[in-house]
């Protein structure tokens, strides 16, 4: 019999197939004394295998590039941790296993992590999966992780590691489902880059039995166990007809009457480049340029180094707009030089612009590798810093940009509510607003990103994220400047078409979301899109507010 599930849709399009489970067992190696003199030859045999496990994370890093790269290597890192290795030492020496050992090592480790904050209590999902796969090696049994299959499937765990979500082969795998994570965390951020549907949020996602057929609609967030022969078709059917119209929509973005909306795409670095072009983005309306410096979290990339990066991507847009955001350090992208270790609410603390102004050695080379980079290139490049409080922030920002010489317009993001209720006020300082829905959803509702139990509050369609967005977009028209949306509220196409009804002016997403999201926004004028945006903001939750815009614009 059908049944259906809901959870959070966080990559569009459909996949029907069987359901292969994430083998995520916990391995727990007996607690068997060895003889002393074994002693030497087990700690040799577990300084092997975290080599080999960190030199196979490093490897599928290498492999995936972009942003899954960065937190592959830091695996590889966790995997090498010094004190650990001496943990396992000293365990081994007084009579354990080496599996045995790793494993009692990493739990004592993974008790300090769990206690130590939010942010470091997140990287336990990192480490859990490090110490599988380290033990899994020693025990010479399969790794856990993507299962082997030469057929198709759609895959369920309880939450990936980086680890699995880097290396999922799109053609075998052709969806997924989790029970954990939001959908602005950063594993959906990757599953989007990935291209394959997925719903993430599901609770029960875990009890689906091996095997059983499954249909997941990554648009609506509904998967269907069993479906239906009539569902079933309903579903291809939509899929294909969504397909069509991509494939017919075309050139810059526009609704039906010609009012443009620029589409432009999110990236990491040059790797992601060649994924926007294809999806025929306009520019690059976020390139998040914290990726540069997880290389190395001592110490900040050299100027040059970063005057590379900056060049290969701004030369890729000749005549296109780059919008680069100077480095967002902190909270859930810590880096051991900037971030203070002891705050006891990182996301609450100095990170973003906050960690820049403490550091302004770092924004300084940051800027002036930024205006390196652009020397001689027709690009229209546009800097931006995260985080922006009030005014006081955006004149810190701009002035930083006009000591370096920077000849770019300077921009703020609009993640916390005071610089949405403020937008004018900090529009005194800076050409153009961009909001950050991920962290403004946060931000607004108490609500970690990270956290899937409070997915339903980071929902951007939640009309009090709807007011902010609207205030900020009313502002800049006022004051006759821009103001685009970079986060992930910007890749739900119907949503795209509620943003531009409330006066936002470009929009940047994953590449993946730019066809969807074009086609969406060609089939309705900005009227529709205005009595959309309006019926959205009139109703009480985000459910209710996706369908009062859903029946304007399907003529309900
Ligand atoms: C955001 O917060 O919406 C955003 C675009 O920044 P990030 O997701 O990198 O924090
Ligand atoms: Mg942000």
């Amino acid at each position: 019999m059908e049944t259906t599930l809901r959870g959070v849709g966080v990559s569009h399009g459909v996949a029907i197939g069987e359901v292969r489970h994430m083998g995520t067992a916990v391995l727990e190696p007996p607690a068997k004394q060895i003889p002393a003199e074994e002693a030497e030859r087990e700690q040799q045999r577990a300084r092997q295998a975290v080599d080999a496990v960190a030199a196979d994370l490093t490897a599928r890093g290498n492999l995936a590039g972009g942003e899954a790269q960065a937190v592959l290597e830091a695996q590889a890192l966790m995997a090498q941790d010094p004190e650990l290795m001496a943990d396992v030492d000293r365990r081994v020496a007084v009579g354990s296993s080496a599996e045995r050992a790793v494993y009692d090592a990493f739990a004592a480790y993974r008790e300090l992590l769990a206690n130590a904050g939010e942010y470091l209590a997140g990287r336990v999902a990192d480490l859990d999966d490090v110490r599988n796969r380290i033990v899994a090696r020693l025990l010479g049994v399969p790794m856990p992780g993507v299962p082997d299959s030469d057929e198709p499937y759609v895959l369920v765990a309880r939450d990936l590691a980086p680890a699995d979500t880097a290396l999922l082969d799109p053609t075998l795998v052709l969806g997924f489902v989790t029970e954990e994570g939001g959908p602005t965390s950063h594993s959906a951020i990757l599953a989007r880059a990935l291209g394959v549907p997925a719903v993430v949020a599901l609770p029960g996602a875990g009890e689906i039995a091996e095997g059983t057929l499954i249909a997941v609609d990554g648009s609506s967030g509904e998967v269907f166990v069993n479906p239906t022969e009539e569902r079933r078709a309903a579903l291809e059917a939509a899929a294909a007809e969504r397909k069509a119209a991509l494939a017919a929509a075309t050139g810059p973005g526009a609704t039906a009457d010609g009012h443009k909306v620029p589409l432009l795409a999110n990236i990491g670095g040059p790797a992601d480049v060649a994924a926007a072009i294809e999806a025929g983005a306009e520019g690059v309306g976020l390139f998040r340029t914290e990726f540069l410096f997880l290389d190395d979290s001592k110490n900040a990339p050299s100027e040059e180094k970063q005057v590379e990066a900056y060049r290969q991507v701004l030369e890729a847009f000749p005549e296109g707009r780059v919008v680069v955001r100077v480095l967002d350090a902190g909270a859930d992208k810590p880096l051991d030089f900037l971030t203070p270790g002891d705050e006891p609410n990182p996301a609450l603390g100095v990170r973003g612009l906050r960690t820049l102004l403490d550091h302004p050695e770092v924004l300084r080379t940051q800027l002036t590798a930024l205006a390196k980079a652009a020397e001689g290139l027709p690009v229209h490049l546009e800097v931006m810093a995260p985080m922006v409080a009030d005014r006081a922030d955006a004149k810190a920002f701009a002035d930083a940009c006009r000591e370096a010489g920077l000849r770019a317009k300077y921009g703020a993001m609009v993640e916390i509510p005071s610089a949405a209720l403020r937008a004018r006020s900090v529009l005194r300082e800076v050409e153009f607003l961009s909001l950050g829905t991920n962290d403004l959803a946060q931000y607004t509702f108490a609500a970690d990103r990270q956290v899937g139990a409070v997915s339903r509050l980071q929902d951007p369609w939640q009309p009090a994220l709807l007011d902010l967005v609207a205030l900020s977009a009313e502002a800049a028209r006022a004051e006759g400047k821009s103001c685009g949306v970079c986060g992930e509220a910007a890749s739900d196409p119907l949503l795209a078409c509620v943003l531009t009804g409330l006066g936002v002016t470009s929009l940047s997403m994953g590449a993946a979301s730019i066809p969807y999201v074009r086609a969406s926004l060609a089939k309705f004028t900005l009227a529709q899109c205005e009595r959309a945006a309006a019926a959205a903001r009139a109703a009480d939750s985000a459910d209710e507010a996706r369908n009062a815009a859903q029946a304007v614009l399907s003529g309900e």
